[in-house]
């Protein structure tokens, strides 16, 4: 497996491996991340791997210094998983001082997080298009964890017409239904045993919205159970799968997006509709 830390260095492991399928994540690897892995070598590409925790896609007052890292422990991870490069560049290597640009994404990243989380998906957008730009791949892996961020990402490309394809891959999930995360790790024992209700009420609401029920009961309902396992709802939502527009009644296709927060943990699962 290639490392490379500089841009010199990424060059020189491009030119030696041909189209790749690409991965970037934020580190404290897990199987989820692994499954982005394993599906790009299942597609016949050689795979180039990014570790970077982005700073520019957390706001003021969240975890950036304290997000968990364990660069040894990934790089084993990846090397199992039989990863051929991964890019680790530093917060100087990505932003040098002479960077004046930054990519403004409208259309599906205005609600949700994007209003929770105000100019996450700009720095998002502006660090996945900069990683595209230096690892140049065929094609690039994102797990559905990230319902929202996939469908930001995929308009960015189809706007910018950059040449690769955009490839979602389904959650991994823990037996109990929680959604695997790297801010699982902040997660204490009770509320680790309490985290699989936001998977659990999703479950539950699809059911009842496929059974014809009210829509805004349902999310109501809904928001009820998170709160009765100790959750603090931010957003329960019918919305459509790929503009993220909330939908007042069932129409496909259909996402139903939740984000919660458990003690200082903030909780993001989604699932399909029909
Ligand atoms: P992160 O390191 O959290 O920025 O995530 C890097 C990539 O891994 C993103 O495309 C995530 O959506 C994806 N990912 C994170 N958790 C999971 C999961 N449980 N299942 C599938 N993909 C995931």
């Amino acid at each position: 497996m290639m490392i490379a830390r500089t841009l010199e260095e990424l060059r020189a492991a491009r030119e030696a491996l041909g189209p790749v399928g690409f991965v970037p994540t934020m580190g404290a690897l897990h199987a989820g991340h692994i499954s982005l892995v394993n599906a790009a070598k299942a597609d016949g590409l050689p795979v180039a791997a990014s570790i970077f925790v982005n700073p520019t896609q957390f706001g003021p007052s969240e975890d950036f210094s304290r997000y968990p890292r364990d660069e040894q422990g990934d790089l084993d991870k990846l090397e199992a998983a039989g990863c051929d490069l991964v890019w680790l560049p530093s917060v100087d290597v990505m932003y040098p001082p002479k960077a004046a640009t930054s990519i403004h994404v409208g259309g599906p990243a205005l609600k949700w997080e994007g209003a929770s989380r105000p100019g996450h998906f700009s720095g998002v957008a502006t660090v996945v298009a900069k990683l595209f730009g230096q690892v140049r791949p065929a094609a690039a892996y994102f797990g559905e964890k990230d319902w929202q961020q996939v469908q930001v990402v995929s308009r960015m490309v189809e706007d910018l017409e950059l040449p690769l394809r955009i490839v979602p891959v389904p959650i991994a999930r823990e037996a109990s239904g929680l959604a695997l995360s790297s801010r699982n790790a902040y997660l204490s024992a009770p509320e680790h045993k309490a985290a699989p209700a936001l998977y659990a009420a999703l479950v539950h609401a699809a059911g009842d919205i496929l059974a014809g029920k009210e829509v805004a009961a349902t999310l109501q309902n809904a928001r009820h159970a998170l709160a009765k396992a100790g959750m603090v709802p931010d957003y329960v939502a019918l919305v459509h799968a790929n503009t993220l527009e909330p939908l007042a009644g069932f129409a496909r296709p259909a996402r139903l997006i939740a984000a919660a927060k458990l003690g200082a943990v903030r909780l993001l699962d989604n699932v399909p509709v029909g």
